[in-house]
């Protein structure tokens, strides 16, 4: 699982590079499938329940699940970019938004909180706290700033399927749903809204908006749960580790 998430993370961190004014997400969606494919794996996305495209990527209201496509991204959107392969038997899962050029402060403070909301939950993956605690962390933290915590997406257990139980709510008591126990594999990925929680999907049958319009971003990492600690097998080089909460 190690060698197929850092496969996800090495391509995210090249496509972070590569997102820019003037370049299309059907052209990210070509570099993804290539790369995939040169690390010997396959992409987890391309043909899963009919999906057309190795990359999701998600523009501006778009939260998750949107299409690749010919549309250029612009200076002043953001884009939420998610891979999956399959490698040796196993699945890797990962998702980053970034910037296109400058964005305003409000928007850069809502990819922070979401990566922030990320490393509080998977700062509860420890050994026998349970499921909600994961999603309860996320919430307090994404509430606190006033941003809203998609409800209709979860997180998921990862292994030799793209998504197994246990489902991973981003919000909700604590205390709550199965132990965490060592070896468990978890992908958390907090989709958060500036403005309400709430989410429709669009005629092409994937492409999830918020149902206000409002910017949404989508950060996600898959997660060992060891004896001692949350080993995060997605973890990019250019990753920053520190969380504020
Ligand atoms: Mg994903
Ligand atoms: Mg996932």
């Amino acid at each position: 699982m190690r060698a197929a998430n850092q496969v996800v993370a090495s391509v995210l961190d090249e496509l972070r590079t590569i997102a820019a004014p003037g370049v299309t997400t059907a052209e990210l969606d070509a570099t993804v499938e290539a790369r995939v494919r040169e690390a010997g794996a396959t992409p987890a996305f391309k043909g899963y329940r009919g999906f057309p495209a190795s990359l999701c990527a998600s523009i501006n209201d778009e939260v998750v699940h949107g299409i690749p496509s010919p549309r250029k991204l612009m200076a002043g959107d953001i884009v939420s970019l998610d891979v999956g392969v399959l490698l040796d038997g196993y699945y890797g899962d990962s998702a980053v938004t970034v910037a296109i050029g400058t964005v305003s402060d409000e928007v850069k403070q809502l990819l922070r909180v979401t990566r922030e909301a990320l490393e509080l939950g998977i700062e509860r993956m420890r050994v026998g706290l349970r499921v909600s605690d994961i999603g309860h962390a996320i919430q307090c933290h994404v509430e606190a700033n006033g941003f809203s915590v998609v409800r209709e997406f979860v997180g998921h257990g990862i292994g030799t399927k793209l998504h197994e139980e246990p489902q991973i709510p981003n919000y909700g008591e604590p205390g709550q749903g199965p132990r965490l126990a060592e070896g468990m594999v978890l992908a958390i990925e907090p989709m958060v809204n500036i403005g309400k929680p709430t989410v429709r999907v669009l005629d092409d049958q994937w492409t999830a908006v918020t149902s206000d319009g409002s910017l949404s971003a989508h950060f996600e990492h898959t997660v060992a749960v060891t004896s001692s600690s949350a080993e995060v097998l997605t973890r990019r080089p250019s990753d920053s580790q520190t969380v504020t909460a």
